[in-house]
């Protein structure tokens, strides 16, 4: 599939150096949306390719030979009221904080991170790279719906022998997002991989984690599966999460199970969200251990979650080749509450009872 990364044109860009971190504001090639939508294909594509090009940064470091970076995803979404609001950016910004210091760089500062990423937002809308909110949204509860991609990531400075980061880069890209699974509902498999180990890196959003969430995700498409499924690395038996979301369980006894945050789950703003929302809802949410046969016997309704995924149902999960269907492989009652609160909270068209938003526009 020929995929073209859309960046738009406004880059924050910061350096740690001598102690402290210099930032900037750097512009990409670009014209106005309206002038780069009628070139013609191959010169937009060029335009907009050259965006990806920075000649000024050294090939050879301890990000692009050994992995050792990390970065963020959060997202800005039109307002049904007008403007443009960023979901809980403070929250990116401290787990930001916290997989730096977690890869022994220095940390780039939570305010910083913040002020960066809304300005970036605020900068290219300025110039007309934005998405504006659609009414026909409400139609299919936001499963059409666009936003911002805002992407936060650090990148090393020159090194070749194996070394943590110490002077890295921060940038915060942005680009235009549509849904991340096109069918509605996944059909997940429990993969045989292994994400993430104790001791190890799978609590920070490291880019050395996606190696093998990718792997693992690329069979599970050669197998004609949706979504993938990663279980403990100890027991070869607790879910732990998705390829890059979160998971939900939703037991016919009425529990919402989520499994616990060790050093081996991603600790995802999405899911902590997700956990408040429902137990306001009074469902009974608990934070603990699942094993596969309980997940695969119990199970009522379930849904991957993250930035990207949205609130996504899982309608099958395949494991040593049995499929077993939840809800007939049809969205929950529970599933759909959760996501609709979510979205109505990010899209504006439920009260905001939590201060999540931050408005940027
Ligand atoms: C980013 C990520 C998530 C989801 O986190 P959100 O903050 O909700 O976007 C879940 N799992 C992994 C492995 C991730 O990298």
């Amino acid at each position: 599939m020929a995929f073209t990364l859309n960046s738009f044109p406004v880059v924050y860009k910061a350096k740690f150096e001598n102690d402290g971190w210099k930032g900037e504001f750097v512009e990409k090639p670009h014209k106005t949306p309206q002038e780069e939508a009628q070139m013609p294909g191959a010169e937009r594509e060029a335009l907009v390719e050259s965006r990806n090009f920075y000649s000024d940064l050294p090939l050879v470091n301890y990000s692009t030979q050994y992995g050792n970076s990390c970065f963020e995803g959060l997202k800005a979404f039109p307002q049904k009221d007008g403007g443009l609001a960023i979901f809980r950016p403070e929250q990116n910004a401290a787990r930001f904080a916290r997989s730096m210091k977690g890869l022994y760089m220095p940390a780039f500062p939570e305010g910083d991170f913040v002020q960066a990423v809304a300005e970036t937002v605020k900068k290219n809308a300025a110039l007309g790279f934005c998405v504006g909110y659609d009414a026909q949204w409400e139609k299919d509860s936001f499963a059409s719906a666009l936003s911002v991609y805002i992407r936060p990531f650090t990148f090393s400075e020159a090194g070749f022998t194996p070394e943590v980061s110490r002077e890295p880069w921060v940038f915060v890209v942005t680009m235009p997002m549509s849904a991340y699974f096109s069918s509605e509902n996944a059909n997940a498999v429990v993969t045989d991989r292994i994400r993430a180990t104790p001791k190890g890196t799978g609590w920070i959003k490291t880019a050395s984690n996606y190696v093998i969430s990718t792997l693992a995700k690329h069979e599970a498409r050669q197998q004609g599966f949706t979504e993938c499924i990663f279980l403990d690395a100890a027991n070869r038996r607790f879910v732990e999460e998705g390829s890059s979301c979160n998971i939900f369980f939703y037991l016919k006894s009425g529990e919402l199970v989520s499994p616990a945050l060790g050093d081996t789950v991603l600790p995802g703003i999405t899911r902590a969200s997700i956990v408040e929302l429902a137990r306001d809802r009074g469902i009974n949410v608990c934070e603990r251990e699942i094993s596969i046969e309980e997940a695969l016997g119990e199970t009522a309704e379930c849904f991957v979650c993250g930035t990207a995924a949205g609130v996504t149902p899982i309608g099958s999960l395949s494991h040593n080749g049995k499929k077993t269907a939840f809800n007939d492989g049809k969205t929950g009652d529970v599933t759909a509450q959760v996501r609709d609160t979510l979205k109505g909270i990010q899209y504006g068209t439920v009260p905001d009872a939590k201060g999540w938003m931050l408005k940027v526009l």
